[in-house]
């Protein structure tokens, strides 16, 4: 009797951990490879919005001609809807990334589930694509309900090949130059434009992001959202002088209508939030 409830918990174990795990390194390569096929470096904000450092980094991108992504956490979303809304506004792409952030190693599943359920839920006001949601789980690691939410609900799981770990830094030359050495086509740089942890700031990513995006610019490479670089739209922006719009999925109208029926936040002016940014110390 004791054998065979041994033999449950460790089946239990392994369902719920490591078979999920084995599963990402597989999506992950896969993941890897997609994106490599595209001439273009992605750059992806997870944790936030923040009303500072993520206004900066609108106003750095906007500056730069340069598209991202932003995995926001549903509670920062709650905190900041206009910080949403302008992110979406101004043509980038938003992405999962849970409510509160629970650990999916140490966390049950019914907590993992409902953290997942409301984070997306927040999420997808904002989204303007009926592609499948992108989804980045908190710490890149999954658990079997992790794996269940993505494969039933069809979500595309998102993963990085560049982490300067700038969550760690307060110096924005390391994160520079940990960057700087491994831009390529298929770079997938893992920034954080908040915390979930709000005591500590995210001032050494904004002063190094200028430095990469003049770096991404003198490679010659354009920058990307994630589903441009997985070839769902065409790229649109080039980090380099040169670089205009080509063409936007994202278009006025359809930002308008979302509006009208209440889908996104609440409306915010570009030179708003760019001018928000010019008050900052
Ligand atoms: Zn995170």
């Amino acid at each position: 009797m004791i054998e065979i409830t041994t033999l449950v918990l460790l089946a239990g174990f392994a369902a719920y951990i490591p078979i999920p795990w084995a599963l990402k390194s597989l999506m992950r390569k896969r993941f890897l490879r997609a994106v490599a096929s595209r001439n273009a470096v992605c750059l992806t904000f997870d944790d936030g919005p923040d009303r500072e450092s993520t206004s900066a980094i609108l106003q750095l991108l906007e500056k730069a001609g340069a598209k991202a992504t932003f995995f926001m956490l549903g509670k920062n979303v709650e905190k900041y809807p206009e910080i949403a809304a302008a992110i979406v506004e101004l043509g980038h792409e938003v992405g999962e990334h849970s409510y509160e952030h629970t650990h999916p190693w140490t966390s049950g599943p019914i907590r993992s589930m409902k953290d997942l359920v409301r984070g997306g839920r927040m999420v997808d006001r904002y989204r303007c694509s009926d592609e499948p949601a992108l989804f980045r789980p908190p710490y890149g690691k999954l658990n079997f309900v992790t794996l269940l939410y993505t494969l039933v609900l069809r979500k595309r799981l998102v993963f990085w090949n560049v982490n300067p770990r700038d969550y760690e830094q307060d110096s924005p030359e390391t994160i520079v130059r940990h960057v700087k050495e491994r831009i390529a086509p298929g770079t997938v740089i893992l920034f954080h434009d908040g915390r979930h942890d709000p005591s500590s700031s995210c001032e050494a990513t904004v002063l190094a992001l200028k430095a990469i995006l003049k770096e991404i610019a003198n490679s010659g490479l354009a920058t990307a959202t994630v589903g441009e670089a997985l070839g769902k739209h065409p790229i649109r922006n080039i980090t380099s002088r040169a670089g205009r719009f080509e063409a936007t999925p994202l278009t006025p109208r359809r930002i308008r209508h979302r509006h009208r029926e209440g889908s996104i936040g609440p409306a915010i002016n570009n030179t708003e939030i760019l001018s928000r940014k010019r008050t900052m110390h």
